[in-house]
């Protein structure tokens, strides 16, 4: 668990990744991503491990459990156009695994990119109900 890294410090509840925490299992954290965009999460390790070749086998069935119940959840509280996910390893956070799971909205314009997903028309919903409503379909 490095200081220096976002990810681990966000899941200590500091730095500039906090969002409200969706579901936090023995293995995974589901959080939302912070700002005014509605359904954008992030699935990520509690360990700190880069790659998705450097999981445990547990961590990569809790991954995929998650992603899948993610994407679910997101699909029946949103009504999107579509639900994308993406596992990149770029960027701030490239050290520690984290995989985006997220909506397209309907109404999207079209010149957009697919991992570009918000714009001044996107709609805007209280982010903490929206995070207990999608709670809910972890839990079993
Ligand atoms: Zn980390």
């Amino acid at each position: 668990m490095p200081d220096s890294c976002v990810i681990c410090a966000k899941h200590r509840g500091t730095g500039p990744l906090v969002g409200p925490v969706v579901w936090a299992g023995e293995l995974v954290v589901v959080s939302h991503r912070p700002g005014a965009f509605p359904g954008y999460l992030f699935v990520e390790t509690r360990r700190h491990v880069a790659n998705l070749d450097g999981l445990t086998e547990a961590e990569a069935l809790g991954v995929a459990r998650a992603a899948w119940v993610a994407a679910r959840a997101l699909r029946a509280e949103l009504e999107p156009e579509s639900v994308h996910s993406a596992m990149a390893g770029r960027g701030l956070a490239r050290a520690h695994f984290h995989q985006h799971v997220f909506v397209r909205h309907r109404g999207t314009p079209g010149e957009l990119g697919w991992m570009d997903v918000d714009w001044p028309g996107a709609p805007r919903v209280d982010l903490d109900l929206l995070c207990g409503r999608l709670s809910a379909h972890f839990a079993g």
